[in-house]
């Protein structure tokens, strides 16, 4: 068993993105990333600041747009606002939202061309028609890391544990837009683990801590958590009982330090991208 090393791909990608802001900085563009907060919660709040860092460290402009105890309307204006703004290449709206309120539903009034997170219906459709687009940062970095260990996805047998519109759905769209053949399992699947042994590739994006244990994986297999569970004492486990399934399985993504890393890089990558289309679409 080895250990898919997030951060050292993350590390990797942020370089490539200080290279392409420096780029763009010199060309009198300097790329910028908007992220609206409809939340005074503070662990949001924290992951917003580690976000801003992470960009500005890297040569990314960051805009915490925050709003005190918004509605639907509120929201939706403030992304037609930075939709809006050419000086804005990439929109975050971040969750949690007001009771009610959906992502998919605000997520529309955000420009599919700063969509550098998913969020805009119409980028899930497009990713499901196979063509380009921004897929949610998350997803796209469990392909990120499956293509950084070189493994052939082309016929592999993918399971995907998690159905959700923000991880699990695109996550099996870009597995299959690889031509893996994926199966995708959720709440009322039967018999999980059966199905989950039969994957070369398991992707687990549950939200329970520990829930995958060994006897879900077949010997050899890539595992990639993408679970982010808080533990009692502070810390963060993820969906996979990484101590029983790391003799197991072939290769594995532990948590902190899989696809975490590499979900906030591609955040940066987005938004470079999303800089450098702007000059195209105007
Ligand atoms: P979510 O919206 O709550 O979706 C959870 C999915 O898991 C649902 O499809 C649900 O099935 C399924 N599920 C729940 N219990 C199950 C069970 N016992 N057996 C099989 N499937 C079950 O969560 P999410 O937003 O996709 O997030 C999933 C995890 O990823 C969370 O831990 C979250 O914190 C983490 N996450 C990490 C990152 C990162 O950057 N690392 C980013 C986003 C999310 P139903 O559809 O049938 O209810």
């Amino acid at each position: 068993m080895s250990d898919i090393d997030g951060r050292a791909l993350a590390k990797a990608i942020r370089a490539e993105v200080s290279e392409a802001a420096a780029k763009l900085r010199g060309e009198g563009l300097a790329p910028t990333l908007a992220v609206l907060v409809p939340t005074d919660d503070e662990g949001t709040a924290w992951y917003v600041r580690s976000i801003k860092k992470a960009a500005e460290k890297e040569g990314v402009d960051c805009r915490i747009v925050q709003l005190e105890a918004p509605g639907r309307d509120e929201i939706v204006a403030a992304l037609q606002e930075l939709s809006a703004d050419p000086a804005v290449h990439g929109i975050i709206c971040q969750t949690p939202l007001p009771e009610g309120v959906t992502l998919g539903e605000v997520g529309w009034y955000i420009s599919p061309y700063k969509d550098i997170d998913g969020a805009n219906p119409e980028s899930l459709g497009r990713l499901a028609q196979g063509r380009r687009t921004f897929a949610p940062a998350t997803s796209a970095a469990v392909l990120e890391l499956l293509k950084h260990e070189d493994l052939v996805l082309e016929g592999a047998r993918a399971v995907v544990v998690g159905r959700s519109t923000v991880v699990g759905k695109p996550a099996a769209l870009l597995l299959l837009n690889e031509s893996a053949t994926v199966t995708v399992c959720h709440s009322r699947t039967k018999d999980l683990a059966a199905v989950c042994r039969e994957a070369d590739v398991l992707v687990a994006a549950v939200g329970r801590a520990g829930m995958i244990g060994a006897d879900f994986v077949r010997p050899g297999a890539t595992v990639i958590d993408v679970g982010t569970n808080p533990t009692a004492d502070g810390g963060l486990v993820g969906d996979v009982d990484y101590a029983a399934v790391a003799p197991v399985a072939g290769r594995i993504t532990p948590v902190p330090g899989g696809v975490g890393p590499v979900t906030t890089a591609l955040l940066l990558r987005h938004t470079v991208q999303a800089a450098e289309l702007s000059r195209s679409h105007g």
